[in-house]
């Protein structure tokens, strides 16, 4: 394996993270990869971060990379495969679930029948569902939205089932799109027994996202956010001011998360810089040398820990707050 943790690496979490951090931490969104839910082509057809993990990213890997970059900290998971259309969402979810410490979500089409998503919930043993824009409803013009993401059967089978479902918000708008605002109100309204975990604080990876739309979700005891490759101290000192600390979850896209750069804001816009050639989405690649990178999840960590949240605080966003809707949510399944 191409190497994760350098010495510089090291070096930083012995200085700025030891002792300060819990000694359990839960990852609440791993993208969990098996090769073979994916056709024999899988691996050849683009560059990717996943080369790094030989094309794969599996229970295994998460626990022994972890262990290299988080050092003394004992991890739990919740995963769900890569969304595509091209991956078997059934086989994907076989990546091991015991819920204790390894959670998992069920990759959702809104072409997915609610009788093949429910059987493979209960085989798994699994808390919820992860759709996304590309398993979408295609409409034939204009964006996306968050709506297409399900069928009204399948919300009103996770709802009866009081499941959980994380989402990507759609739109190049993100969380300033009053479309995706107006539905993600209505979800949560119509299905209250439904906890929706919305990913990246909405996507708020720039401060204006942030400001004054997460406060819109306070009223909603089912609205969730999970910070996933948030680095940007304001957007994370906003959320954790303006809503309910123990709707707030650790997260962080593992094993994107791994990989070496930073979140910028840039004019009301984001871009990750990194000095690892991966096509990320909005990426820079800095081949300079001039910077001295670490991986984004020391970002995401520092950015954190330079709040001066409690022990407390600390404590319920890297573990509890996770740990307790999972287990809660998994404990009504059985
Ligand atoms: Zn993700």
């Amino acid at each position: 394996m191409i190497q994760m943790v350098t010495e510089q690496d090291k070096k930083v979490f012995q200085e700025e993270f030891a002792g300060l951090l819990p000694s359990k931490i839960f990852d609440s969104h791993v993208h969990i990869i098996l090769k073979e839910s994916y056709s024999p082509e899988w691996g050849t057809e683009k560059i990717s971060y996943l080369e790094k993990t030989q094309w794969q990213f599996t229970v295994e890997q998460f626990f022994s990379i972890y262990k290299e970059m988080l050092p003394g900290i004992e991890m739990s998971l919740a995963g769900f495969g890569g969304p595509s259309m091209k991956v078997d969402r059934s086989h994907a979810s076989s990546f091991g679930v015991n819920n204790k410490n390894v959670f998992g979500l069920r990759l959702l089409s809104a072409y997915d029948s609610v009788e093949e998503a429910a059987s493979d919930i209960e085989k798994y043993h699994l808390a919820g569902v992860k759709p996304y824009a590309n398993m979408a409803l295609k409409r034939e013009n204009g964006e996306g939205e968050l709506l297409d993401f399900f069928t009204k059967e399948q919300l009103e089978y996770l709802n009866k089932n009081q499941l959980i479902a994380t989402i990507h918000i759609p739109r190049k708008m993100r969380l300033e799109d009053p479309c995706n605002r107006t539905q993600m109100k209505y979800l949560c309204e119509t299905y209250p027994d439904i906890k929706f975990i919305f990913a990246h604080i909405g996507r708020a990876y720039y401060k204006r996202c942030a400001v004054n739309y997460v406060d819109e979700f306070v009223q909603y005891p089912n609205a969730y956010w999970d910070t996933a490759m948030i680095n940007h101290e304001g957007v994370l000192q906003y959320t954790f001011d303006h809503f309910p600390n123990d709707r707030i979850l650790f997260g962080t896209d593992a094993p994107i998360s791994f990989l070496h750069g930073k979140s910028v804001e840039i004019n009301n816009q984001y871009v990750y810089m990194s000095p690892e050639n991966f096509n990320l989405g909005t990426s820079l690649y800095d081949d300079t040398g001039k910077i001295t990178y670490v991986p984004f999840l020391y970002e995401q960590i520092r950015s954190i820990l330079s709040l001066g949240l409690s022990r407390k605080t600390l404590e319920d966003f890297f573990y509890n707050n996770a740990y307790t809707l999972y287990s809660r949510t998994v404990e009504r399944m059985k």
